[in-house]
C-alpha cells in the first residue's frame, strides 16, 4: 500500500501518515517518559500556575520538580538574561573568564559565610555529582600521588544522585538502577538511609539510631579498606526517591565524625534539598556539619536555565592550588553566561525578599496542617519534611508498615487526582520492592507562598487523597 503524506503546506506537527485507507494517528516524536501516552501539554506558566492546551489552569505546588521557587515570568530575571544576551550570548568558559561567573560564584561562597572556596557552574544535577565525584578522587591524587587506593565511595540506599552513570552508581534507589546495573561503577558502596519511619526500630532512641547508623558507617569503611575510600555521600534532605526524608538531628555530626577518623571527604547533595528549600540557604547549615564538597541545582536558577554548581571547601580547594592548579574536568556549556545570569538574579531576589525565611515559616504552617489532615488517614504511614519540602508515604497498612504493591500504581493515581480534579501538581514517587521505601507523594510549593496559598495547597493535598483512596475502594 502506498504511503501518503499529507501536503507540504500542512506543518509537520499536524500531519498524518496513512497506509491506504488505515490512517495511524500522528504520534509524537518527542521521546517522552510514556511512548505510550503522551504527556498533557503546558502552552504558558505565570506565578505560581501553569495552563495546558486544554484550557485548564493548575496551581504548581511542586514548582516542576522542587524547581520554580520564585514563580514563572519573574521580570527581573528575564532583564537579566536578555541584558547577558546583549552582551554575549555564551563564551567558551574553560578557556575565558567572565564577570556574570564571577558575581555569581561570589554570591554562592558568599551564601556559605565563607565555609566554601570555590564555586564551579554547569546544566543539571547529574553533571554536579559526577563532577563531585571526580573532584574527590583528583583531590586525593594531588593531596599524595601515592593515595592511589582512593577509588571507592560509600552512599546510602534508596537515595538519589541523577541518572548518568556515574551519578546513578552512587544512587541507591533500585528502580531507577536495575536495568543499568551491570554498567554502573563498582567501587561504590552502600550504606542504610537515615529514615526514623522505616530505619527506627520500636522503643529506640535517636541517639542510640544514630549510634547505629555510625556504627555500620565505620565497619563499611573497615570493610571496603579505610584508606581506599574517597568520600561518603549523602542528600540532607532524601528527595525524589524516599520521599522528603529529612534526616534525625546528630546524624550529619556522627557521620561526619567517621569520615574524618578515615581522612574520607564528605561530600552533600543539595541538588533538590538546597538553595533555601529546606528553609535554611543550605540544608547542612541545620545539620551542625560543613561539607568538603556540596552539588546545587533546582533552587539555584529557579527553571530559568539549565543550572547547577558544585561548591568546594578551602581544604579541598588548597590541594589543588598548590598541586596541579586545575581541576581535571570541563564541560562546553560550564559557566554558561545567560546560566549564570538568571542564577544570580533568583539568588539576589530570593536574598532581598527575604525568602529563605518565607519557605521556614510557610514551612512549619504547611506541615502543620499536612499533620492536622492526613496523619489519621488509614493509608497514610508518614507526613515528613523541612521548609517548603514535605513528602506524604502512603502504605497499605499502618502497622506494619507495608507498602501497596507498585502495581497498584498509587502514588500516579494521586498525582492524576490532583491534577484532574483539584487542580494542583503533585510529585508521585513509586516504592520499591525490598521494603525501604513506599509510593509517596511530594509538595514543594514557591518560596513565595503565601500563608492563604498554603492553606489552599494543603486542603487540596487533603481532599486528593481522600478522594483517590474513595474512588479506588
Ligand atoms: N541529586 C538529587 C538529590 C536530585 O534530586 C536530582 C534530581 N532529582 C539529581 C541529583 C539529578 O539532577 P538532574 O535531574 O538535574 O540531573
Amino acid at each position: 500500500a502506498a504511503i501518503n503524506v499529507q501536503s507540504p503546506d500542512v506543518p509537520p506537527s499536524e500531519r498524518r501518515v496513512s497506509k491506504g485507507t488505515n490512517e495511524r494517528p500522528r504520534q509524537s516524536a518527542v521521546l517522552h517518559r510514556s511512548l505510550k501516552s503522551p504527556p498533557p501539554q503546558v502552552v504558558s506558566a505565570k506565578g505560581k500556575y501553569l495552563t495546558f492546551s486544554d484550557g485548564t489552569e493548575i496551581l504548581d505546588s511542586t514548582c516542576g520538580a522542587a524547581v520554580a521557587c520564585i514563580g514563572y515570568q519573574n521580570e527581573r530575571v528575564k532583564k537579566a538574561m536578555v541584558d547577558q544576551i546583549d552582551k554575549f550570548s555564551y563564551c567558551n568558559s574553560m578557556l575565558f573568564g567572565h564577570a556574570i561567573g564571577e558575581e555569581l560564584a561570589d554570591e554562592l561562597i558568599a551564601g556559605t559565610k565563607g565555609v566554601m572556596s570555590k564555586a564551579y557552574v554547569m546544566c543539571s544535577g547529574s553533571e554536579a555529582m559526577e563532577s563531585a565525584m571526580k573532584m574527590a578522587r583528583q583531590y586525593f591524587m594531588e593531596l599524595n600521588p601515592k593515595e592511589e587506593q582512593r577509588t571507592n565511595f560509600i552512599a546510602r540506599e534508596g537515595s538519589y544522585h541523577g541518572t548518568t552513570l556515574g551519578a546513578l552508581a552512587m544512587s541507591g534507589h533500585v528502580g531507577r538502577r536495575h536495568l543499568f546495573k551491570p554498567l554502573l561503577l563498582p567501587n561504590v558502596h552502600r550504606v542504610s538511609a537515615c529514615n526514623a519511619y522505616r530505619g527506627m526500630r520500636e522503643g529506640q532512641t535517636t541517639e542510640e539510631y544514630v549510634a547505629q547508623l555510625a556504627a555500620e558507617l565505620d565497619r563499611k569503611f573497615q570493610e571496603v579498606g579505610p584508606d581506599t575510600v574517597c568520600a561518603f555521600v549523602a542528600e540532607p534532605v532524601v528527595g525524589a526517591t524516599l520521599g522528603c526524608v529529612p534526616s534525625v538531628p546528630g546524624y550529619f555530626k556522627a557521620m561526619k565524625q567517621v569520615c574524618e577518623k578515615y581522612g574520607a571527604l564528605l561530600i552533600l547533595d543539595e541538588v533538590m534539598s538546597g538553595m533555601g528549600r529546606s528553609g535554611t540557604l543550605h540544608a547542612w547549615e541545620q545539620e551542625g556539619v560543613t561539607p568538603d564538597i556540596q552539588t546545587l541545582a533546582k533552587g539555584l536558577g529557579g527553571g530559568y536555565a539549565s543550572v547547577a554548581a558544585m561548591m568546594i571547601n578551602h581544604r579541598v580547594a588548597d590541594v589543588l592550588t598548590a598541586g596541579t592548579g586545575a581541576f581535571s574536568h570541563g564541560h562546553t556549556y560550564q559557566g554558561h553566561p545567560v546560566a549564570c545570569a538568571a542564577a544570580l538574579e533568583v539568588q539576589r531576589i530570593v536574598r532581598e525578599d527575604n525568602l529563605v525565611s518565607n519557605v521556614k515559616q510557610q514551612g512549619e504552617l504547611l506541615g502543620k496542617l499536612l499533620h492536622e489532615y492526613l496523619d489519621d488517614h488509614p493509608f497514610v504511614g508518614n507526613v515528613r519534611g523541612k521548609g517548603l519540602f514535605w513528602g506524604i508515604e502512603l502504605v497499605s497498612d499502618k502497622k506494619t508498615k507495608e507498602p501497596f504493591p507498585p502495581s497498584a500504581a498509587i502514588s500516579n493515581a494521586i498525582f492524576l487526582k490532583g491534577l484532574k480534579e483539584f487542580g494542583i501538581s503533585v510529585y508521585p514517587g513509586q516504592g520499591t520492592k525490598n521494603g525501604v521505601d513506599g509510593d509517596h507523594v511530594l509538595l514543594a510549593p514557591a518560596y513565595t507562598s503565601t500563608t492563604e496559598e498554603i492553606q489552599d495547597i494543603a486542603t487540596r493535598m487533603k481532599q486528593t487523597i481522600h478522594q483517590t483512596f474513595a474512588s479506588l475502594s
